[in-house]
């Protein structure tokens, strides 16, 4: 297996702290890869408390204005924030592309996103926009009104450097509250970048702050007195773990963790819409997406009339860094250590019975050699209870299961602990229906391939797929951001005693 190597100028990776950017003078540091060809471009400083407490600090020093802000004033930070994303979208898109390794078309995708999440923000005034109801009893009236929460802090994943921030920080700025924002260790560059437009577009200083780092940087966010909500993106078990420690400290927690999502085909489906749809839900960003739909539940004959076709459209999937050759289908892993998982989970799929119908493990970029490719996968004959059908492989396999009928087909699926997506393709309305109703997941497809909700939904994830109260994005999103506060007057009724419109 490739070494990665490190060559050229290493990119900066700043902390941003009211309003500053700086190198923090930090022990260790984590290395930023090019996936696409192994070249390290960035070195990542790994913070600890001292700098948290700094970044929560100045978040703190500028709360209070920040929140006194009229709604419409702060949106209209957002509105110039969205021109700014669009004037510089290819540069972004390039910059996922070449900390992450997915293909420019998903990279553009990711930022696109993220993007809606700000025209969703741009709507605060209307968001914000509380509730009322006179005479709740004779001469009383009652209203809601929706306040900041205060410091908020986003821990983000690494397979979406531009989306997954933008699902956190453009609401709960627009909801009035100042921010930390923690990229991911592995792709912090989209992130910083991502700030930096923010703060041409007249953000005050101090609303906004960045750190970077792993473990301990995270605890010292979960553990700050002065932090009031954490949004969480990434692996399952960080997620539980991100809920009770927040949760423990006082703070209001959403974090979304992994997942394995179904992809049911029936003998009635349009197999040409099947095809195309699966080999985008498995195999989009290399499989590694949080809505990858890994797993192909065939139904009666349908294995028999999709596998010739998806094989042959799996096989032609070709890869390479498509920023240099726009001719690639496929982009590379994030590390290799992950690729190495991926191809010992596809060796341990066959040891445990399942047969490898397309192997993807061989694949090769001649002219990348160190890129940190895997070529895709379908396994076919996978079984409940296998590794491979139990664990999230986050990676570009594609599992094939066969059922006799679409009961024990939903039966099955519902017996895996995360609960994020699932999608059938089938052209009977029954049958659809039935799935939509019994299926345990959060986000549903029907005849469309990985049902991630847009900006103005919640994505709303179930189970070992979620973990707290409140989703992000949508109405569930200004939920977590804010504070419900609800008042209730009394005013006596105007009368004979009210003399003061007589008064000079
Ligand atoms: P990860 O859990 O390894 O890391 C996520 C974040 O947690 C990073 O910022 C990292 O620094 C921090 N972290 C890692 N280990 C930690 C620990 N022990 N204690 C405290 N913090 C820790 O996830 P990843 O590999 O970066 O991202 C991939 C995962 O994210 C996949 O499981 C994927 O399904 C999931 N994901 C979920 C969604 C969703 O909406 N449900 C979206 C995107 C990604």
């Amino acid at each position: 297996m490739s070494t990665a190597t490190a060559t050229g100028t290493l990119t900066p990776c700043p902390i941003l702290i009211g309003g500053e950017w700086s190198t923090p003078k930090t022990a260790t540091t984590t290395k930023v890869y090019n996936p696409s060809t192994g070249e390290v471009i960035a070195e990542t400083p790994m913070c600890g408390v001292d700098v948290v407490d700094a970044a929560v600090r100045a978040a703190d020093a500028a709360s209070l204005d920040w929140a006194e802000t009229p709604p419409v004033d702060r949106a209209r930070v957002l509105f110039r924030y969205k021109m700014l994303l669009e004037d510089n979208f290819e540069e972004l898109a390039r910059s996922v592309t070449r900390e992450h390794g997915k293909t420019m078309t998903e990279a553009r995708g990711d930022v696109r996103r993220g993007i809606e999440v700000v025209e969703y923000a741009c709507g605060a005034p209307e968001l914000l926009k509380g509730e009322v109801l006179e005479n709740v009893a004779r001469g009383i009236d009652c209203d809601l009104i929706k306040q900041p929460v205060g410091i908020c802090a986003g821990i983000c994943p690494c397979n979406f450097p531009a989306l997954v921030p933008m699902w956190m920080y453009p609401l709960a700025l627009a909801c009035g509250n100042t921010f930390i924002l923690k990229p991911s260790e592995r792709v912090p560059l989209t992130g910083i970048r991502l700030i930096e437009l923010l703060q041409q577009a007249g953000l005050p200083k101090g609303v906004m702050n960045v750190v970077h780092g792993g473990r301990e940087c995270v605890d010292a966010i979960l553990q700050h007195p002065l932090v009031r909500a954490i949004s969480f993106v990434g692996s399952s078990p960080v997620a539980k773990y991100i809920v009770e420690t927040g949760t423990q400290h006082g703070k209001r927690v959403q974090a979304a963790g992994g997942a394995k999502n179904y992809v049911f085909v029936m003998p009635d489906a349009d197999f040409d819409n099947s095809v195309k749809g699966l080999v985008d839900a498995a195999f989009g960003c290399a499989g590694q997406r949080c809505m990858a739909g890994s797993t192909a539940v065939t139904i009666g004959k349908a294995a028999d009339k999709l596998l010739p076709d998806l094989s042959a459209a799996v096989r032609a999937i070709t890869l390479g860094p498509t920023d240099r050759d726009p001719s690639a289908t496929m982009g590379a892993m994030i590390s290799p250590q992950h690729r190495d998982r991926v191809a010992g989970l596809l060796e341990g799929s066959v040891k445990e019975g399942a047969k490898l119908l397309v192997d993807g493990r061989g694949a090769k970029v001649p002219a990348y050699p160190n890129g940190f490719y895997l070529g895709a996968s379908i396994v076919d004959h996978v079984a409940v209870g296998m590794t491979i059908a139990r664990e999230e492989v986050f990676g570009p396999v594609l599992n094939v299961m066969r059922f006799e009928d679409l009961e024990s087909a939903i039966e099955a699926a519902n017996k895996v602990n995360f609960g994020n997506g699932a999608c059938i393709y089938t052209q009977s309305g029954k049958a659809a229906r039935e799935f939509r109703h019994r299926i345990k997941a959060g986000m549903v497809g029907v005849n469309v391939g990985v049902p991630a909700p847009l900006a103005y939904f919640p994505f709303s994830g179930w189970d070992y797929s979620f973990f707290g109260d409140l989703h992000l994005q949508g109405r569930e999103g200004v939920m977590f951001y804010t504070r419900q506060k609800v008042t209730t007057w009394r005013w006596f009724r105007y009368g004979e005693g009210d003399v003061w419109h007589k008064e000079k």
